[in-house]
Order: C-alpha cells, then structure tokens, then sequence
C-alpha cells in the first residue's frame, strides 16, 4: 500500500473511517510505576554486585554465606525491612577434578564437567569401552547386566525453544540416564551437555540418585565434544576413555534463606511472596541463574511501593540451595507454611524480555488478571491461556495451592548459558533486564493492592 504523506490528504481519505483518539487520559497507577520501573538501574546494580563482589555460589558452602551477608547488607541499604537470613543445614556435593581422555582409537582430551552428586572416581581414574546410546530410550532399552564395566554415553538433539518447554524433555538424560545406566552395571555414564549452544563448555546440573542405586561417576560433554565421540564412533572401532571425576560429600553444612520485606498496612490481607534464588552452580558467577531473578524481584518490590503504602506485605525469599534439589524453598515451606500467602511468583530463568503472563488465580479474579494484562501489554507482554506453575523455590507454596502468577521470560537463549562457565554478567541484557522490573513491578503493584481476596480468608 502507498504511503499517505500529506496530513491533510489522510485527513480527507481517512477521516470517514476512524475517529479522532480521546484526549489521553492520565496514567493510571500501575501505567506510571511501568514507565517508571523501565528507567531502573537497582537490579542492574544488583547483579553487577552480587556476580563481582561473591561470584559463583554453590550451595552450602563459604562462597554462598557470602551471598547471604550481602544480600541482607544490600537489601537494608535499600530500604527494606526484616531483613535476615534464616539458617538451615544440608550435605554439599563438591566438585573435584574432571578430566577425560579419548585412549584409543584416536587418543585426545575432552572437556566435560561432573554433575550434582556424581560418585567419585578413585584419583588415578577408570579407563573402560564406550556405548553409545543416540537417546535415552535407547539407553533404557539395553539389557540389564549389558554394561558391566562400560562407559555410558547418551545424546539427544535438545534445540531452542522461546518457552524453554525442551528442557523439561531433554533433561530427563541428565535427571534420569545416571540411574538407569548403574542400574544396567556401568562404570560410569557421560551425557551430552543440556544445553542448545555450540561452545566447547560442559553443562552441569543435578541429579538425584533413584532408590537402591549405586552411584557411578556421571558427567556431561560439551556439546561440540558429544559431537566428536560421535565422530570416533562411527569409524566403527572400540573407542576407550580414561576418566578422572573426582568430588567429595560434606555432611551437615550451613546454608540458607535470605527474607526482606516491604510491610503491608492490613495484615489480614496476607503476603505477596516475589522469590528467586541466591545459589549458583560453581563455574560461572551465576549472573543469570539466578543473580538477576533476585535482582528483578528487589528492584520490582521497591518501584511498586513508591506509589504510597502497600495493603500487602511484599516479601522477598532469595532462597538457598535451588540448584542442588530446591533445600532453600522447602525450609522456607517448613517455616512459614502457616502464614497467609496471597499469592507468590518466582523470577528464575534468566534476564531476557517477559513475552508471555500466565494465571493461576482463584475463581472470580478475572478482573484483576484482565487489569494485570491491560498493563503489561505496552511491554509486548501478551496473557496466555496456560496456567501458571511457578518455579522450585515457591514449588511447595504451589502445591498447597496458593495462587501464583508466572511472567514468562523469552528461553530462546537461556540454555546456550545455563550452567556453564559462560554465565557471567557480559550475557545480561540491561534493557531486557529494566523490562522484567517493569512487568514484575505492576505485577506486584496490582497484587500487593487489590480488594480482591486472592483466597484469604
Ligand atoms: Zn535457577
Ligand atoms: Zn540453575
């Protein structure tokens, strides 16, 4: 279609068709706290600090006690209060030495990197064949007993996705392969890496041992290293590998929660719960798993709460240990399960956009999801028709059925870093970042404020 570049000939061609637009009307409360939430430089400074001042986290351990005395100075210097951190204790897996050697055909190095609670190989290393298994449902195929004293080596084609629904597929190799191949008597299991990137980095993760298995040593490979054993292994000879792993348990180690609130004036009307988590895995600073979940959820509490006081209490959880099985959600579950929690969100998929809102609201809340949209859609936010799930530090809370909202953050990204050396503050997008402030400050805002009951009594 022609361009129209006259005003006064688009006014004579279009003007029985449309009518003029209202005077604009003054920007409602929440359309003022998202203008303004856009121009945030707190979460910024939050996981600038957070990833140069601590780095890497790994749960129960020194480095993440560190975070926790600088999440609680951090959030009393921004205002917050009850601020504390709320001690708990658990067994640490720690990660030794990871080291892989092709021996023969073709002798050479692999990088690769030992998974959460992998057993440990004695320091010399093991050496032992190879089997390849393209899926895991290959894997589950093979006969009991047919990998005595073998190598386990299981791929699968893991491809981006914008809602990062692959990873719920995909990583059942990394949740599940290790069992199952102990189960069928290997010596140990190498994965490829979850993830969707081309760099010759591993990416670790947990993985919980299923009852009655022994444990063998289990890593995953870099992506372009599962391809090169592929390689080797269509040349059609044994292939052989020698394999240092080596890691260690430490029982009964201290972690914990860190807890920071904006006060609500009715206390009848319960708590908003806005949670990310404070642990990282141990090779990257964990900038964005999860340093700007915590970021965004801080800087979200403290723009909403600008416009005059709060009916809700906004509390913040910066769980402890969500990266090696969710200890941090499930001790805030066993401390606080008998409070009224009006509604909870979670922020823990990196600092891309927020695309997509989902709702899981009690019956005849409709007006206030329809307002929530309403004010999101400005930032390219559309509501979906999925319910929300919110995410493992608020999984308990969930599943007692408190109502949650997830603000669905772009994934098309998230698994070329996550859990790799990779995940550093260089791959946060400060825009991207202010957008996610923004959604999550009218999101809280609306929640903290509304008449609506959201199931409190
Ligand atoms: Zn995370
Ligand atoms: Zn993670």
């Amino acid at each position: 279609m022609q361009k129209i570049r006259s005003g006064t000939v688009a006014a004579l061609l279009l003007g029985s068709i449309f009518t003029p637009l209202p005077a604009a009307a003054a920007p409602s409360r929440s359309e003022a706290i998202r203008e303004a939430a856009l121009q945030d430089s707190v979460a910024w400074d939050f996981v600038e600090g957070l990833t140069t001042e601590v780095g890497p986290r790994p749960a129960g351990t020194p480095q993440e006690a560190r975070a926790r005395e600088w999440a609680v100075a951090k959030l009393k210097r921004l205002g917050f209060a009850n601020v504390r951190a709320e001690p708990y204790r658990m067994s640490v897996w720690l990660r030794g030495k990871d080291e892989a050697h092709v021996t023969a055909p073709f002798p050479q190095r692999l990088v690769l990197a030992a998974l959460g609670n992998s057993a440990s190989t004695p320091d010399r290393g093991i050496e032992a064949e190879l089997v390849y298994f393209p899926t895991l449902a290959a894997l589950e195929a093979a006969p009991d007993g047919s990998l005595k004293g073998k190598i386990a080596f299981v791929s699968h084609s893991m491809t981006a996705t914008q809602d990062g629904s692959s990873y719920g597929y995909f990583g059942a190799t990394r949740r599940q392969g290790p069992s199952i191949a102990s189960r069928k008597g290997a010596a140990a299991i190498l994965i490829r890496s979850i993830g969707t990137d081309h760099h010759r980095q591993a990416h670790s993760g947990i993985q919980m041992w299923a009852d009655g298995v022994k444990p063998i040593p289990a890593a995953a490979l870099s992506i372009p290293d599962a391809d090169q054993l592929i390689r080797i292994l269509a040349r059609g000879q044994s292939v052989r590998l020698h394999l240092t792993l080596t890691s260690r348990v430490l029982k009964d180690q201290p972690s914990g929660n860190v807890i920071a609130e904006l006060p609500g004036n009715d206390p009848r009307a319960g708590i908003v719960i806005a949670a990310c988590h404070l642990d990282s895995w141990d090779q990257g600073t964990g900038a964005i798993d999860d340093a700007s979940g915590c970021g965004i959820v801080a800087a979200a509490a403290l723009h909403a709460a600008k416009a005059g006081p709060l009916r809700r209490t906004i509390r913040i959880l910066m769980a402890g240990a969500e990266e090696v099985g969710g200890d941090g959600g499930r001790a805030y579950f066993a401390a606080h399960a008998a409070e009224p929690h009006a509604l909870v969100m979670e922020s823990d998929f990196g600092a891309d956009r927020v695309w997509r809102v989902d709702y899981k609201l009690p019956a005849g809340h409709e007006g206030l999801a329809s307002r929530i949209s309403a004010a999101l859609a400005p930032l390219g936010i559309a509501q979906s028709l999925a319910a929300a799930g919110g995410g493992s530090d608020i999984e308990p809370l969930v599943k007692a059925g408190i109502p949650v909202i997830d603000l669905q953050q772009d994934g098309t990204r998230y698994f070329d870093i996550h859990h790799t050396a990779d995940d550093t503050l260089d791959k946060v997008d400060r825009g991207q970042l202010q957008q996610n402030v923004s959604a999550w400050a009218v999101a809280l805002f609306e929640t903290a404020n509304t008449q609506e009951s959201l199931g409190i009594k």
